[in-house]
């Protein structure tokens, strides 16, 4: 036995489980329409919810900022990378938010990672819901804290342990995901938070898949909720929604200020890049100033999930653009998935460990991007392999 067989063991066992993950190439700026592996499909899976990916005005803005400041930050934050950028962009997403302060991050993953270590170790406890991202479980891990999970979306199960366990431990921090991005199901937030009060627990919400689709004109699930100040950490991302790369907390002045001096990744890593920076200035400007592009996501969303159940697809809890079409085993999964690319549709297949065995299903992204035709031209393709393989 060589020290590295396990390597060809395990590539060869998730070949067989149908759990292999094919990466695709994209050779297109995204939107509706993108080249994958040379081939023109329509865009079913990317985060781009709004189109800001490829949008001409942060197009615009992030050469600007090149012309500017250049390409790269050389430096951590704290040493020599703020540059006048993010001191805007924080400025200007924390009076997007309604939140006294933000904290910008090299990604959402980063924010989180930054984020739960700094504000709780060893002699904490974590109550986590049980399908909350792998950045708040990694980010959990490495606080040292105990993790406790709850019930999904269950704050009587929250509750529960609050009250049998809590008393145990120096700090408690309650953490859910605010739009879960497997299932598209809203977490029940009003209801966490009076809990997570009660029993004097910080309050934490990852709004990834919220920010730029829930709330006023995007603003989010805590605005969707009338929670501002209510929850202590509201951690989101310039990645998906937004369209370009980053993260970010808001929160009030003090825990921001916290972050500064205590967050790791904020201490260790570089800044975020100049043109990232900018684009993602613009992204909030034009979503500060008009709403459109969010009624246009959703207009859509209802359409295309709508046909879908008339169709007789099970679209499982979905509360937002996010439409998991349920498919149960991971093979049949790849196999919907590689049917619908030979019709020109690009929608990934997505199986354990993202998601529990036995409930593989292809997520469909929905975006302001796509037209009335390209979600017509989806359910058609979407009914014939769907009869083609039994499935409806
Ligand atoms: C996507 C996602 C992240 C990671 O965000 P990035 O900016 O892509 O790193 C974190 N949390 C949740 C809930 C997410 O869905």
């Amino acid at each position: 036995m060589g020290k590295l067989d396990f390597i060809r063991e395990e590539l060869e066992n998730l070949k067989k489980e149908g759990l292999y993950i094919i990466i695709r190439t994209i050779e297109s700026p995204q939107g509706a329409w993108i080249v994958v592996d040379g081939k023109k499909v329509l865009n079913l899976c990317s985060n781009n919810y709004l189109g800001f990916a490829n949008h001409p005005v942060l197009r615009e803005k992030a050469k600007e900022a090149i012309e500017k400041f250049g390409v790269g930050p050389a430096a951590v934050r704290t040493i020599a990378g703020t540059m006048s950028l993010h001191n805007e962009l924080e400025r200007k997403l924390a009076e997007f938010k309604g939140a006294e302060a933000t904290i910008s991050f090299q990604s959402g993953f980063n924010a989180n990672l930054a984020t739960i270590p700094a504000l709780v170790g060893r002699e904490d406890a974590i109550f986590s819901d049980e399908l909350n991202h792998a950045s708040i479980i990694d980010g959990s891990r490495l606080s040292r804290a105990t993790i406790i999970r709850y019930n999904h979306n269950d704050p009587e199960d929250l509750e529960k342990k609050l009250r049998e366990e809590g008393g145990k431990y120096r700090r408690k921090l309650v953490v859910t995901d605010g739009v879960f991005s497997m299932d598209g199901d809203i977490a029940p937030l009003p209801e966490i938070a009076e809990i997570a009060a009660k029993y004097d627990a910080i309050m934490m919400v990852d709004d990834a898949h919220g920010e730029g689709v829930l709330g006023r004109g995007g603003r989010g699930i805590v605005d969707h909720f009338g929670l501002h100040g209510k929850v202590d950490v509201e951690v989101g991302t310039l990645s998906k929604a937004f369209g370009v790369v980053g993260g970010y907390v808001a929160g009030s002045k003090e825990m921001i200020e916290y972050l500064r001096q205590k967050a790791r990744p904020f201490l260790f890593s570089s800044a975020v890049t100049p043109p990232d920076v900018a684009a993602s200035i613009a992204a909030v400007d034009i979503l500060t100033e008009s709403d459109e592009l969010v009624q246009k996501l959703w207009d859509n969303a209802k359409y295309f999930k709508e046909n879908m159940k008339k169709l007789g697809f099970d679209t499982g809890k979905s509360q937002t653009p996010i439409t998991p079409v349920m498919l149960g085993e991971a093979k049949v999964a790849q196999e919907f998935s590689k049917r619908l690319f030979d019709e020109g549709i690009f929608a990934q297949a997505i199986g354990y460990p993202t998601v529990p065995r036995g409930k593989a299903r292809i997520r469909v992204m929905i975006s302001a991007t796509h037209s009335k035709e390209d979600l017509d031209f989806a359910l058609e393709k979407f009914e014939k392999v769907g009869k083609e393989l039994g499935v409806i």
